[in-house]
């Protein structure tokens, strides 16, 4: 890893404009394989709307599900990421590193009686549950209490039965009842794993992230992530959800459905495809290197062409 931190202070860093706005941006892969074209697209759309906004700019390492963690993949993402041109403001930031933060987390919404145990297995639930945008609803069998001699697995959030609204910068307004939708959700998993859900909201205040750019496969994510922040007292960030990237098949680029992975060699065609596929202007002059393509990709940027 020091090799790699190295390696961004190279001649970008002395051209570079320093940060100078309140906006902080992230990009947060999951290190379950190399990039892929869906995640580089993120990483662009992030990159260039911070550094258009004179914004600082994160890599988060979301390392916390260990079970799909990668050993390498660290190394490659960040080894990637360097030969397309990103930098990033800070130390990266891991999640494996914050398990602290996310029980004190636990331990508040437990205390507050905003969640509880439940001892339900996937497959008891699925028999009784109606489905949902995401899945099988939790029927809330657990929710005033575990059965006599059941012993509490995970653990879920009670959800609201009124309405999270917010106004997606890309998708434009949203609304989503979340206990009608969704259902009580899991945030401490049966084998012990934080939930994504509760993870991501602790990292961006952590992290003290004011603008979040990402795929809009989590945009139904967000009202859980609006809903835990209320609860414990974090701000919301402004979200901008882009358009998922998907294969010949329909299916999201997924690094676990084995994606083609990105090649650091060659990454100017990639990045302009990139940067066709988010609908941007097409750039004054032929770009002649990685960092050519970024001094006139950033001013050039435009949320609203994607
Ligand atoms: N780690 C997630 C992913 O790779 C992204 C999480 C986020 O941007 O909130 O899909």
């Amino acid at each position: 890893m020091h090799r790699l931190q190295n390696a961004r202070r190279d001649s970008r860093e002395t051209t570079r404009l320093a940060p100078s706005s309140d906006y902080c941006g992230r990009f947060a892969p999951s290190p379950t394989g190399a990039l892929h074209f869906g995640s580089l697209v993120a990483a662009v759309a992030s990159f260039a709307d911070a550094r258009a906004h004179a914004g600082r700019w994160l890599l988060r390492i979301d390392d916390i599900d260990h079970t799909r963690c990668v050993a390498e993949a660290v190394d490659s993402i960040c080894e990637t990421l360097h030969a397309f041109g990103f930098y990033w403001d800070a130390p990266i930031y891991r999640q494996s590193d914050q398990l602290a933060a996310y029980d004190a987390a636990l331990t508040i919404l437990r205390d507050h009686g905003h969640s509880y145990p439940c001892a339900c297995s996937r497959r008891a639930i699925a028999a009784v549950a109606r489905h949902g945008c995401e899945g099988p609803i939790y029927p809330g069998t657990c929710r005033q209490g575990l059965a006599p001699g059941a012993q509490g697995r995970s653990q879920r959030l009670r959800t609201p039965a009124e309405p999270i609204s917010f106004v997606d910068a890309i998708q434009g307004q949203q609304t989503q009842c979340i206990a009608d939708e969704i259902g009580d959700f899991v945030i401490r998993r049966a084998d012990g794993v934080i939930a994504y859900q509760l993870a991501v909201v602790i990292d961006d205040a952590a992290q003290n992230i004011t603008h979040v750019v990402r795929g809009a496969d989590l945009l139904l994510s967000t009202p859980r992530q609006i809903y835990l922040q209320r609860l414990l007292g974090l701000p919301t960030p402004s979200y901008a959800h882009i358009p998922v990237v998907r294969n010949e098949e329909g299916n999201k680029l997924s690094k676990s459905a084995a994606a083609p992975a990105i090649d650091p060699h060659n990454p100017l065609p990639t990045l302009q495809a990139a940067w066709h596929w988010l609908g941007q202007p097409p750039l004054s002059t032929t770009p002649s290197s990685v960092t050519d393509f970024w001094s006139q990709a950033i001013p050039a940027w435009s949320r609203e062409c994607v």
